[in-house]
């Protein structure tokens, strides 16, 4: 089993077969969900840390199951795109994130996650664009966060994809930057918005110096590139000093809010920018 964050541990990766049968119940609970109405999303401001103002959330899914409770993503989004599953879950949170953005004010944007396993063939390419003209949200108001992993196969259909989705007028951001694929080539081969600089390198921001370096480096290629940098799993104000003094643009994480419903969106807004 891999490890996840929050000690959790995720039984279900692809080949392993773990416990055969609470696989086998987990994925008819989890095949019943999406009609049962059991998702939610949850929301995180991302902080323009410049300007000290929030100037987007992230949608993070949640799974309200009557059998087991309130289940986070690492729980069951790898089961989803282990029996294909993701497709119709991702359409689902691509409408709902848009349809709830849509109510917030114009100059905060939402940020969804979208699986390698959701690239395949042209469909979320048109699941994006009703979406779009479904909730009525202004492109440039999304971002659509993919990981490293996206790079390693068929990388000539995955630009082709990227490339129809830029041109709808959204932005792509690279997720957990630095976790995955090692080779930085991708990073000319296609124009990413935006870098995520993964939870595990700011943790040691200020005091362990590989992860200062790190940062330092990914701040230099931002700069070079042109490319937005977001600090994932900010916890303490000593990593905003650090961030800062890497002229870091963005942060995100329990300092400023945990993942919240959307009822709370307006509140956080409020309580981040006015202090
Ligand atoms: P991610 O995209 O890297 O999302 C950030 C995760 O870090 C979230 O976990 C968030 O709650 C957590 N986090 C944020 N700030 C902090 C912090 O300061 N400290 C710590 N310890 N953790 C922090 P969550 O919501 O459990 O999501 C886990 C992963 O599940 C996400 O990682 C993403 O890869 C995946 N995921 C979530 N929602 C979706 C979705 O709608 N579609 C897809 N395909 N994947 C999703
Ligand atoms: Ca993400
Ligand atoms: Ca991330
Ligand atoms: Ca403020």
């Amino acid at each position: 089993a891999k490890a996840h964050g929050r000690g959790r541990y995720c039984y279900f990766e692809p080949g392993m077969d773990v416990l055969p049968q609470e696989r086998r119940r987990l994925e008819l609970d989890l095949r019943t969900a999406l009609a049962a109405n059991q998702f939610e999303l949850y929301y995180q401001p991302i902080v323009d840390i410049e300007r000290d103002l929030v100037c987007g959330f992230e949608a993070l899914i949640r799974w309200h199951s009557p059998q087991r409770g309130l289940v986070p993503p690492a729980d069951f989004i790898p089961l989803a795109e282990e029996i294909g599953l993701i497709v119709d879950i991702g359409a689902w949170v691509l409408h709902s994130a848009c349809r709830e953005a849509a109510a917030w004010p114009e100059h905060i944007k939402v940020a969804v996650n979208v699986s390698v396993a959701q690239f395949r063939g042209f469909g979320l390419v048109d699941t994006v664009r009703s979406a779009l003209a479904a909730s009525g949200l202004a492109p440039t108001r999304l971002e659509i966060e993919i990981t490293e992993s996206i790079m390693i196969n068929d990388s000539a259909h995955t630009c082709a994809v990227l490339h129809q989705l830029k041109a709808l007028g959204l932005s792509i951001s690279m997720d957990d930057f630095g976790t995955g694929y090692s080779s930085l080539g991708y990073l000319r081969s296609f124009p990413f918005d935006k870098i995520k600089i993964d939870r595990s390198f700011i943790e040691g921001l200020g005091e362990a110096a590989d992860c200062n370096a790190i940062v330092q480096a990914v701040m230099g290629i931002c700069d070079s590139l042109g490319i937005i940098a977001t600090a994932e799993g900010v916890e303490n104000q000593e990593q905003i000093a650090q961030l800062k003094s890497r002229n870091c643009h963005q942060a995100q994480g329990y300092l400023y809010s945990k993942p919240r419903p959307s009822s709370e969106v307006n509140c956080i807004i409020d309580r981040i920018d006015l202090q």
